[in-house]
């Protein structure tokens, strides 16, 4: 599997791509799974946060950004928070395409010999190709924003920037 490039931190969520945003382990060596800010030195810098005080931070500060209720931004951060391994016990595959939580089997798309794709969710790709192979990256955001805006009681434009900016770190459209 390729590790290149970005990662989520599987307790707090941000995407980590430069050495420095990587944790520690005791041995001083970078962290695989959690970013600097969550683990230093082999431990939890926050050991006794619950994953809902995780998602009012994190929530709190999507809704400042984005313009997001502040429940519904706790709402999705909690969502989002619960399919990382810090808090799932395993880290749960996310579509590389759209980001959907791939957490059962039914969820995963299929490769061309109909056995499940381990990267993709099966909105995205049948039969060992994308169920929309031109779609490009803006046509994604278009596609996507407005429903986000409506989940989450935002702004469209703003659902936009948080989309585009999400995507960016999906393998299908990093650039
Ligand atoms: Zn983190
Ligand atoms: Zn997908």
């Amino acid at each position: 599997m390729k590790t290149d490039g970005i990662r989520a931190c599987q307790s707090c969520g941000m995407p980590m791509s430069a050495k420095e945003q990587f944790g520690t382990e005791a041995d001083g060596a970078p962290s695989k799974d959690y970013c600097t800010y969550c683990y230093r030195d082999g431990a939890f810098t926050n050991p006794g946060i619950t994953i809902d005080e995780m998602a009012k931070i994190g929530g709190g500060m999507m809704s400042q950004m984005y313009a997001i209720p502040p429940e519904r931004a706790e709402g999705f951060a909690k969502e989002q928070l619960s399919c990382l391994k810090r808090w799932a016990g395993r880290e749960i595959p996310l579509c590389e395409s759209c980001g959907m939580p791939l957490a059962r089997d039914e969820d995963a798309g299929t490769e061309a010999d109909g056995s499940r794709s381990t990267r993709y969710c099966t909105y995205c790709y049948r039969d060992g190709g994308f169920t929309e192979p031109d779609l490009t990256r803006e046509q994604a955001v278009e596609r996507y924003a407005p429903m986000m805006a409506a989940n989450l009681g935002m702004p469209v434009e703003k659902a936009g920037e948080m989309v585009a900016r999400y995507l960016s770190t999906l393998p299908r459209w990093r650039e």
